[in-house]
């Protein structure tokens, strides 16, 4: 932030949530201390407290321009649009019990609202039986309402819900432009904007444009969490959400969250005493914003010169940036920033978990291949020029980093994209090195390319397609490169030598069906163990979602089955440890660090696990396991190892744990919730 110190790692992540400014910090703590009394109390101290409830208030309407009595704090933006669509859509529930006709059946949404909108009006609709519709408004290339759509479904709406700014792209709407078509309608809808993104950032004229509801959240704009903000025009209708001990004049019950509150008034306190072209404010001025913009794309394009940006800058906040990289996933994309210490996200925080492609670049009609790659970087108004310069300083070293992360000397690499597995089987040579390509991987074909690029390599020969029937495919045809040889054993299954070391067989199949296909008479004639890869793992369980299993097919568990067997269960109890778990039963162990490379600092990628654990680490990343699973079946042949598998989170680190228990180490261990969770309890910056 502009006015304090910063933590090592760089938050560009503003929209999901904003670190607290310091007033905001303080005025909280102060209200911990000094102000804790319940303002509904009619004594002294209550009196103080409800003196500061009130400053608030005025702040609050001071800010947005609007009547002390149109403000209701809430518990953030969540709370404020479902208190607002269930206070619009309660009057026609009344109708419909009193048997009344609706005339009109309609309620509107922007198709790229944040999902508590939709959400909440499905749920209102549902849960007070309206027979209503609700109906998304179509959205430009450049993320616009389409204002026809709007015009033309007016005449059968009862409410309109639009968003001021954009989360994801950061496209400010033309809300003058809604206005006036919402003004042409015979019978006006109810209003309804979600101007969350939107606070501090544009003009927001709810008076002039006849806005009946908005919503508004304090940990977007440098407040605690737990606050928010309602605005309620004078005279639009409205239904508690919260009814009991009668706070906000009856019209949100509950005691207030002071502290909080007291933070949201310090930030609104900044805002309106902030002159925009004094250097020693808190907030940065419109231009400096846009300056910043430039100077983050600018490096960005510097490290990723294919990145193409989702939005166009001209309509939207200068803080948010949402790019693509085509031919990198988000996933990976993400891991990279974060490796350097740089902290972006995917698109909204509620969705990032669940790694869908974002609804908002869907609805703009983004190509699916920059779906797949999308990122949004957002900074703040009180971002410090300090973490800007040091951020571009990060993201000009990424392109490097990317490409320094692909030049391993490992000889097998799998590259994934979270369905197929190709493999590139890699000869030693430095100079010239041959490659063996087994499979295709279509939205992680860039990878592919740059590690043969990275290693000089030449691809000798290629089976992109096991099931192919052509004759170039037959059983028994062998493709040699460099000391790969790899012999088509069946249709769809091709068994792997490396000539010049004594290995353990490899084999490589289609997909589970595959392998199963295959009895365990066939592969019993193979020596055991042997290495199965799959290229395709759909269909399996998510427990097994490594491409590599173990040669002990009787065992094996298929997912369409849905049940894994009890001594599996009995293995997983004991494979995720605590750290301090690790230190009582696995004191010794072996510490393995499966990250891939271009996620780690480059100065040292193992440091993390080494000033956690106290002893080196390996660096085993986890797209180059097999050759670590090769040479441990050779060095270790009575299993009698021990190891712990870490990460950054703790996923990557168990399926790599439950790898080597498959092939007969029990004493494989992974790091529960990975060093993420050891930094944060030791307040280790992330590098
Ligand atoms: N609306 C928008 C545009 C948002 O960005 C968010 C937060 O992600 C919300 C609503 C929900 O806000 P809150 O976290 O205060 O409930």
């Amino acid at each position: 932030m502009k006015e304090g110190k910063r933590p090592k790692g760089i938050y560009f992540d503003c929209n999901a949530t904003t670190p607290l400014l310091s007033v905001a910090a303080q005025a909280a703590i102060a209200t911990l201390h000094d102000r804790f009394a319940n303002p509904s109390s009619a004594h002294w101290e209550g009196c103080r407290a409800q003196r500061l409830r009130e400053s608030a208030r005025s702040r609050a309407a001071g800010v947005l321009g609007v009547d002390l009595t149109e403000i209701i704090f809430t518990s953030g933006a969540t709370e404020s649009a479902h208190t607002a669509i269930f206070s619009a859509l309660s009057p026609f529930a009344r109708q419909v019990r009193s048997g009344q006709r609706l005339d009109r059946r309609v309620v509107l949404y922007g198709a790229t609202e944040h999902k508590v909108v939709p959400e909440a009006l499905f749920h209102w609709i549902e849960h007070l039986g309206l027979p209503f519709e609700a109906r998304a408004i179509p959205v430009s290339a450049e993320g616009q309402y389409q204002l026809s759509f709007l015009r033309r479904e007016l005449a059968d709406c009862v409410l309109v819900c639009t968003m001021a700014v954009n989360n994801e792209t950061g496209v400010i709407q033309n809300l003058d432009a809604v206005a006036g078509v919402m003004a042409s309608s015979r019978e006006r809808p109810l209003w309804l904007v979600d101007a969350v993104q939107g606070l501090g950032k544009i003009p927001l004229r709810f008076a002039e444009w006849g806005v009946d509801y908005a919503a508004f959240s304090g940990h977007k704009v440098y407040a605690p969490k737990g606050v928010g903000l309602l605005y309620v025009r004078q005279g639009a209708p409205f239904q508690p959400l919260l009814v009991g001990g009668g706070q906000e004049s009856g019209r949100r019950s509950g005691t207030e969250a002071l502290p909080a509150l007291a933070g949201l008034s310090a930030v609104l306190g900044e805002w309106l005493k902030e002159d925009a072209n004094d250097p020693s404010g808190a907030f940065r001025s419109a231009s400096e914003l846009a300056h910043i913009r430039e100077q983050l794309s600018a490096a960005l394009l510097h490290s990723f010169p294919q990145l193409v940006f989702n939005a166009p800058f001209e309509a939207s906040v200068p803080t948010t940036i949402n790019f693509s990289v085509p031919g990198i996933e988000s996933t990976d994309l993400l891991l990279l920033f974060e490796g350097h210490g740089i902290f972006l996200s995917a698109g909204s925080a509620c969705q990032s978990e669940k790694s869908r492609p974002s609804h908002v670049l869907e609805a703009m009609g983004v190509s699916p291949e920059r779906l797949r790659s999308a990122v949004r970087l957002s900074f703040g108004a009180a971002t410090s020029f300090a973490e800007v310069e040091e951020g571009c300083r990060r993201i000009r070293g990424l392109g490097a980093a990317l490409r320094a992360g692909v030049s391993s000397t490992a000889r097998v690499v799998c590259v994934s994209d979270g369905q197929q597995n190709c493999f590139l089987f890699l000869s030693e040579e430095a100079e010239r090195c041959d490659a063996l390509l087994i499979g295709r991987c279509a939205h992680a074909d860039w990878r592919v390319a740059q590690v043969v690029a990275a290693r000089n390599a030449v691809v000798g020969g290629s089976c992109a397609d096991l099931h192919s029937e052509s004759e170039q495919m037959r059983v028994g045809l062998q493709l040699t490169c460099g000391n790969w040889v790899a012999t088509r054993v069946a249709q769809d299954a091709l068994q792997l030598t490396h000539l010049s070391a004594p290995t353990i067989p490899v084999l490589v199949f289609k997909n589970v069906e595959a392998l199963l296909r295959h009895s365990s008479a066939d592969l019993e004639t193979a020596s055991s163990p042997t290495v199965l890869l799959l290229e395709s793992w759909a269909g399996l369980e998510r427990r097994w979602s490594l491409p590599f299993v173990a040669n002990r097919l009787p065992q094996f568990p298929v997912a369409t089955s849905g049940e894994g067997c009890d001594t599996d269960q009995v293995q997983e109890q004991d494979l995720e440890l605590s750290f301090d778990q690790i230190g009582r039963q696995a004191p010794e162990a072996c510490v393995v660090d499966v990250r891939e490379r271009s996620e780690c600092s480059p100065s040292s990628p193992y440091l993390v696990a080494e000033k956690h654990f106290g002893r080196p680490a390996q660096h085993q990343p986890l797209s180059e396991f097999i050759c670590f699973l090769l040479r441990k079946l050779n060095e270790d042949p009575g299993r009698a190892q021990t190891f712990v598998f870490v990460c950054r989170s703790g996923g990557r680190s168990a399926l790599a744990a439950r790898v080597l228990r498959d092939f007969g180490w029990h004493n494989a261990f992974s790091l529960r919730g990975g060093l993420s969770c050891l930094s944060l309890a030791s307040e280790q910056p992330p590098l």
